[in-house]
């Protein structure tokens, strides 16, 4: 009603005017005084139309009109249209840009094709997993682009809930999960997910199980032969039964040991494994292994500590214990009697290094970066001879990574080998007798050849 109450008040007004002028002086000059208002109507209507056409042609440029009375009113309205659309323009128009920008983000390569399958949009990840361009590609039919097989076949299979894994057609050493996402009207979104690292993950986990699994099989093959043989045949001669249960005495600690340093691996991974922060004396300790690589030489080699440092190391106790004492074993097992095994200790440009020498049959240059996989030996027989289990030096790399630390391995065949564990400087500390420790070394039997 606010709208209308004014003009139909000056409506009334001109009409009243008119009413007394033709009581007062005639018709005539009513109806004159009727067309001079409708004159002054016509023109001012077409002077606010001409300001509403200027302004509404560039509404961003033009100032908007200003008028009272009912243009006014028609003016303000349309104002306000205005400023809401511009606002909600603005809020559309950062939408998009935080979609661009998520997009860009988004490690996952993101394709929209329309119902023809013609590219519409993609993202730069799309450019590194498939090889398409937005610029270049949009509007293109992406069977054009990408004409693999079994890619034809999964768009023509429109199953929304298949995964097709694939290598990205322009990096063999990717492999990529392609998913369709059906929406809007007849489009789809594909998505091109990295997953080289879980499918390596996945590679590992079947090797390490088949890994197990074989190196558990020839011991329980051999015991369960020798039970069945020592059920089957009561009149054996003592010696011969006390030969069986030696040999399956053998094989049960070779399985012990293998679920021992599957325990320790599974430990040292477990993310709920919290580092201790302990005092380690490293002389103790270095003495403490030549000792017990003596009694795993059993008097075969000669065995040297040489400590230059009486630093010590802050960690875990038991962890470096487990890692040195590997070193120290490796060097007994895999080195000929009469050969020298030396234990240092040494500070060097502030780093830590505890190393283990052997002038035993070393290890060739090619061997040497696969030392610490998990189940790699260089030659397998000789590692189960001397009671190995393959986990030893993986077991050894877990703990120094844990600690910060490295594994440098010098080794020349027939020579003999350096494997030093590097401590950063942060983990050396002076050394102080009232707080460090050493425990004693845990019983492990261990065949040397
Ligand atoms: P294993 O139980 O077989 O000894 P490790 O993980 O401890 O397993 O060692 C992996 C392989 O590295 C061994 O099988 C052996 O071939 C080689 N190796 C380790 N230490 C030495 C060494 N001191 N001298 C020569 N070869 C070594």
């Amino acid at each position: 009603m606010g709208f209308w109450w004014r003009p139909l008040s000056v409506l009334a007004g001109v009409l009243l005017v008119a009413l007394i002028l033709w009581a007062a002086s005639g018709l005539v000059a009513a109806l004159a005084f009727l067309a001079g208002i409708q004159a002054f109507v016509m023109l001012r209507r077409l002077w606010q139309e001409f300001r509403l056409a200027r302004w509404l042609e560039s509404p961003d440029e033009v100032e908007p009109p200003d008028a009272t009375g009912t243009w006014g009113d028609i003016f303000y309205r349309l104002q306000k249209l205005q400023k809401r659309q511009k606002a909600s323009r603005s809020e559309l128009t950062s939408a998009l840009e935080q979609f661009e920008h998520a997009a860009q983000a988004v490690p996952d390569g993101m394709v929209i094709l329309n119902g023809s399958e013609q590219i519409e949009w993609c993202n730069p990840a799309s450019r590194k997993f498939l090889g398409l361009d937005c610029e270049r590609d949009r509007g293109q039919f992406i069977r054009y682009l990408m004409r693999q097989a079994p890619f034809l076949e999964f768009l023509d299979a429109a199953d929304f809930s298949r995964r097709l894994i694939c290598k990205s057609p322009i990096n063999r050493e990717v492999s990529l999960s392609l998913q369709l996402v059906p929406f809007g009207e007849g489009k789809k979104l594909l998505v091109a997910r990295d997953i080289t690292d879980l499918e390596r993950v996945d590679a590992m986990r079947r090797d390490f199980i088949a890994n197990v699994s074989h190196e558990l099989r020839t011991p329980l093959t051999v015991v369960g032969g020798f039970v069945e043989t020592l059920a089957d045949a009561s009149d054996l001669p003592p010696a011969e039964t006390q030969r069986y249960f030696d040999l399956m005495l053998d094989h049960t600690r070779r399985m012990q040991r293998l679920l021992d340093d599957l325990l320790t691996l599974s430990r040292l991974e477990s993310e709920e494994h919290v580092l201790k922060d302990e005092n380690v004396d490293v002389v103790a300790l270095a003495r403490a292994l030549a000792a017990e690589a003596e009694s795993l030489s059993r008097g075969r080699h000669r065995i040297h500590v040489e400590t230059a440092s009486d630093a010590g190391l802050r960690g875990s106790l038991q962890e470096i214990r487990s890692a040195l004492g590997n070193l120290v074993s490796n060097a007994v097992r895999y080195t000929p009697e009469g050969g020298e095994i030396t234990l240092a200790w040494k500070l060097r440009e502030g780093e830590g290094v505890f190393s283990v020498t052997d002038t035993g049959e070393g290890v060739a240059a090619e061997h040497i970066p696969r030392l610490t996989e998990r189940f790699y030996r260089v030659d397998r027989s000789r590692s189960r001879e001397t009671g190995g289990t393959g986990l030893g030096l993986a077991i050894v790399k877990h703990v120094l990574t844990r600690h910060g630390a490295r594994l440098d391995i010098q080794s020349a065949p027939g020579k003999g080998s350096t494997f030093s564990a590097v401590f950063p400087a942060a983990r050396v500390q002076a050394h102080n007798p009232a707080t460090a420790q050493v425990i004693p070394f845990p019983e492990r039997e261990q065949a040397v050849g």
